[in-house]
């Protein structure tokens, strides 16, 4: 997916790739059985999705990655 977005480094609109990079979710680093079982209720009630996710575009320009969360496509 691509958009025409400011960037900031090439001083115009240009191209950018977007990428979606989930937040570390505390549900991961817990081993224990109920942890998997709140990390699997966590996934199942969002729809398989994860809603915790860092959006970040890329200029194609220049190659700069920023993070963009404006929006609220994933609620
Ligand atoms: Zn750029």
């Amino acid at each position: 997916m691509t958009s025409s977005t400011y960037c900031k480094a090439c001083n115009k609109p240009t191209t950018h790739k977007e990428m979606l990079v989930r937040k570390p979710s505390s549900y991961d680093t817990d081993p224990s059985l109920m942890g998997k079982i709140k990390l699997f209720a966590h996934t199942f009630i969002n729809g398989g999705h994860y809603y915790d996710m860092d959006r970040y575009i890329t200029c194609q320009d220049c190659g700069k990655r920023t993070l963009d969360n404006k929006g609220k496509a994933f609620e």
